[in-house]
């Protein structure tokens, strides 16, 4: 058909770009927006497509010099919308996809976008082998990294307090606070009193496949008068200049890309997928670290003065795993010798360590990732009704049988009418 330069004025949004990221086993494409969208999709076969419907949105993109990757994906087109003022997206697929759209918020240098996850569906997707390998309602894994340890006692602060017990102490309490939480698993990155170099305590993190990293630490400065805490993120550039290094060490690539390094290694194009596959993932571990931050400040702020009010990005050395979210916590000055004092205390490191807990534990109560048991309680619910089967349903929340018969126990494939089914969550 004819495109249509749908520039009314009254269209609230606007898609910007579009652009593709092929990766082995699943395509993802993301819409910069203007503003956050509001959008709705489906799927038709003969042939194969996938339709993204944008509410007010209006475009001036030339879609004809979008290139697709070819390999899941092959034209992104408009096509005539089902109501003034949508703008209907048209993918072209070689084959059924399982997709997963999710908007994320701006982060620089990005604005609004809505990405969306064309998964093949002949393969299990390589983003949830992990969590099918740790089983269905997994537990997510947060590693608790006490900084410093053994020769490196960190700061030192008035009465001879040492930054790397009081982070210990404060660790194993959220450590206790995470495992006492049904769904949620601590892995401490350093159990006792020895020197862990920065390099290794994101290593462990990825070894457990963590899906949060908090590194606990207490601030410190030349003059005694600040205190209070603050929580750090990576900061962008930061994360960029670690995927270039990261780019030139072979054997990091396979390491980080897992069972997908194999089919990137046999390509020409290995080190421009490879860049794109972890731009990827640092794009969403960003997100969610600077999501998580700001929970964790909300609930650090009812217990203890904070030095800094909203989460800060920094270049800092164990803040250096642009794929797994990671935040750092700097609990209070220790040079400071009234806070140094209360951060000895065992009561105050109990507050510190159950505010940390309780922002993590909200966030990944609002933002469950799939497969795991805080996904599966806030799974969506289904009521099913007359004619309805479980594949009917199934396609009607684009997840498959299998999903939904394990979400909810089933073990066959007749349902009732009135019988209540928890819908799995996309992503
Ligand atoms: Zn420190």
């Amino acid at each position: 058909m004819m495109m249509t330069l749908s520039g009314t004025a009254w269209a609230a949004n606007q898609l910007k770009s579009v652009r593709v990221w092929p990766s082995p086993d699943s395509t993802r494409i993301v819409f910069d927006m203007a503003e956050q969208p509001s959008y709705s999709h489906f799927s038709l076969t003969n042939p194969n497509r996938l339709v993204i419907d944008l509410k007010s949105t209006a475009t001036k993109i030339d879609f004809s010099s979008i290139k697709a990757d070819g390999k899941l994906v092959t034209k992104v087109r408009t096509s005539s919308a089902p109501e003034k003022g949508t703008l209907r997206v048209v993918l072209e697929l070689t084959r059924p996809v399982k997709p997963v759209l999710f908007p994320l918020s701006p982060t620089k240098p990005y604005g609004n976008r809505l990405v969306i996850d064309a998964f093949d569906t002949r393969e299990p997707a390589k983003a949830v082998t992990a969590e099918e390998k740790a089983g269905k309602n997994r537990d997510i894994i947060i590693a608790v990294d006490a900084g410093h340890g053994g020769e490196d006692p960190g700061s030192i602060g008035p009465g001879k307090r040492y930054e790397k017990k009081i982070t210990l102490e404060v660790s194993k309490r959220l450590a206790r606070y995470i495992d006492s939480q049904k769904g949620m698993k601590a892995i401490m990155v350093r159990t006792g009193d020895y020197y862990l170099h920065p390099n290794k305590r994101s290593d462990v993190a990825r070894e457990k496949q963590a899906d949060l990293l908090i590194s606990i630490h207490a601030d410190a400065f030349t003059s005694p008068k600040p205190r209070g805490g603050s929580v750090w993120v990576l900061s962008m550039r930061r994360a960029n200049s670690e995927i270039g290094r990261w780019m030139e060490q072979t054997e990091r690539h396979s390491e980080l890309l897992g069972g997908a390094a194999e089919v990137i290694e046999n390509t020409n194009s290995e080190k421009f997928v490879a860049r794109a596959l972890l731009d990827m993932s640092m794009d969403r571990s960003m997100v969610e670290s600077q999501a998580v931050a700001e929970r964790v400040v909300k609930e650090m702020t009812k217990v203890t003065k904070m030095h800094k009010r909203k989460p800060v990005a920094a270049s800092l050395a164990v803040l250096k795993s642009p794929d797994i979210p990671s935040i750092l916590v700097e609990i209070g000055f220790i040079s400071n010798p009234t806070e140094a004092k209360l951060l000895s205390t065992a009561s105050h490191q109990d507050k510190l360590a159950r505010a940390i807990f309780r922002g993590t534990a909200d966030y990944f109560k609002a933002v469950p990732p799939s497969g795991t048991y805080f996904a599966a309680q806030s799974a969506e619910r289904h009521t099913v009704k007359s004619g309805e089967s479980l594949s009917v349903i199934a396609s009607r929340y684009n997840v498959s049988v299998r999903d939904l018969k394990n979400t909810n126990n089933l073990k066959s494939d007749v349902v009732r009418i009135g019988q209540v089914l928890k819908i799995p969550s996309g992503s």
